[in-house]
């Protein structure tokens, strides 16, 4: 299993993100929050498949508009 707190991994826990939002106001130094969905950690992760896919996605947003500008040119003049 992919670590799920590196970027592009996991998402932020909804169940820890509103119990934050009513008991933390803090930005750094959080307290834990006891969580039965994601064991405490915060974060909830992706499956492998699901960041492939979702790096494929941004890196075709990212770099291939262009690519694919150049090719519709030369195929439609
Ligand atoms: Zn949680």
């Amino acid at each position: 299993m992919a670590d799920p707190t590196l970027h592009g991994n996991g998402y932020a826990c909804p169940a820890c993100e509103m119990r934050r939002e009513v008991e933390d106001k803090t930005q750094i130094l959080r307290p834990k929050v006891p969580c039965n969905v994601c064991a405490g950690l915060g974060r909830l992760g992706y499956t492998e498949a699901e960041i492939v896919a979702r790096t494929v996605e941004e890196a075709r947003r990212v770099y291939w508009p262009e690519f694919e500008k150049r090719i519709s040119e030369v195929c439609h003049g």
